[in-house]
């Protein structure tokens, strides 16, 4: 333990030179000085200083010092809608608050055969094409590409669905994310724990349509190109709507584990419990539709009993999450109650049951606290963990819990 305190932040050893992170955001010295004592250099104590409202653990301790980072650049802004809540500006909100000594990486393209590994290649082609189009145009109106076939379209100047938009950059912003996912992904791989701060999101799109403000679909593009790489891989998807299109892209393979919490009865109106996957997937799809109204107690409960177990059960070779902060309580889109804190909660949940590094994917989140509830996943990652809030799952949920366990053997 003595060796792991001298490992600690450059304020108090500026000497170091090794490049290797501190989960605060400095780096590690490669000889750190033999004499400082453990009040000088305690890692724990650093952090605790820097953030004094949070109270950090032993999980420090416990082996698994995080590196952490993320993806996130000006090209993402240039997908963009005035008047939309999926907007630039929720992205600047979150990089606004982004802790200073946060590593940074750039944006990168999907190359077209990682995303040919999940898209219709006629749906990409249609997609590019509608985005190439000239930015005049008054209405979509050659078609829309919706469940395998193109129909005719009377809707709004520059939307592909009644909540979907695209300008003239869309499609290659939409490279960009994807391409940001896998790269956060390779850094997981290589024990980093990275969040991809990217739009447009994706987990509405499927195979061969657009949906729900997302284009392609990033995380998926992002797991199908690591299955090249690893046999097995968890998804955890905690937006406050059903991630309806990562679910389908999967819905067959045992080696993708999608677990999602959601609001039920809300858009996309899919991940009812009964859907567990089919084929060789049977089981490898776990859905957890929540009330509205339902608190970090709710959701808690279902990643602590069912998620969690179901995820050690499979043994991911990674971990992958969609990370969606609209069931915040300001969100303007969802009806959920969770606070920034609880988000960051969630993190160290996870991290502290698996003990693996993450790669998150930015999905919904568009409320005033948004920015908030990011710098708390972030904090979680470099091992704060905030306390568990003061409250109790409602009866439903621990209904819903039970069931499935039941159903999905976990009992
Ligand atoms: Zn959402």
């Amino acid at each position: 333990m003595e060796g792991l305190f001298r490992h600690t932040a450059p304020e108090y050893h500026p000497a170091g030179n090794r490049t290797e992170r501190h989960p605060a955001g400095g780096t590690i010295p490669e000889n750190p000085p033999a004499t400082g004592t453990c009040t000088d250099v305690c890692p724990l104590q650093y952090l605790q200083n820097r953030c004094p409202e949070i109270t950090y653990t032993d999980s420090l301790l416990a082996g698994y010092l995080m590196n952490y980072s993320v993806i996130t650049g000006p090209v993402f802004g240039q997908h963009d809608c005035e008047g939309h809540v999926e907007c630039r500006d929720r992205l600047l909100g979150i990089i606004d608050q982004l802790p200073q000594q946060v590593t940074r990486h750039e944006p990168v393209p999907a190359a077209p055969g990682d995303i040919e590994r999940v898209h219709h290649p006629g749906y990409l082609k249609w997609l590019r094409a509608q985005c190439d189009r000239n930015v005049e145009y008054d209405f979509v109106r050659d078609s829309i590409f919706v469940g395998g076939q193109f129909t005719p379209s009377s809707l709004f100047s520059g939307y592909i669905d009644e909540n979907t938009y695209i300008n003239p950059h869309s499609y290659e912003v939409a490279t960009y994310a994807a391409g940001s996912a896998i790269a956060a992904v390779e850094r997981t791989l290589d024990g980093e724990s990275c969040f991809a701060l990217v739009r447009p999101p994706g987990h509405h799109a499927a195979a061969a349509w657009a949906m729900g403000f997302c284009l392609i679909n990033n995380i998926a593009i992002a797991a199908a190109r690591a299955l090249r790489m690893v046999n097995r891989i968890a998804i955890i998807d905690w937006d406050v709507h059903h991630g309806n299109g990562t679910q389908d892209i999967f819905y067959t393979s045992d080696r993708v584990l999608y677990c999602s919490t959601h609001q039920e009865d809300a858009f996309p109106h899919t991940g009812h419990i009964e859907e567990t996957g089919t084929g060789a997937g049977t089981g490898f799809t776990i859905n957890a539709p929540l009330p509205r109204r339902s608190t970090i107690a709710d959701i808690s409960l279902v990643f602590e009993d069912v998620f969690l177990p179901a995820i050690a059960r499979m043994d991911p070779d990674l971990i992958l999450i969609s990370a969606g902060q609209d069931v915040l309580s300001d969100d303007p889109v969802g009806d959920m109650r969770l606070q920034p804190a609880d988000l960051g909660f969630l993190t160290g949940l996870v991290l502290d049951r698996t003990r693996m590094p993450l790669a998150l994917v930015l999905e919904g989140g568009y409320g005033p606290s948004h920015g908030a509830a990011v710098r708390n996943i972030l904090d979680a990652l470099g091992g704060a963990r905030p306390a568990r809030a003061d409250r109790t799952p409602a009866k439903k949920t621990a209904g819903l819990v039970a069931g499935l366990r039941n159903m999905h053997d976990l009992s």
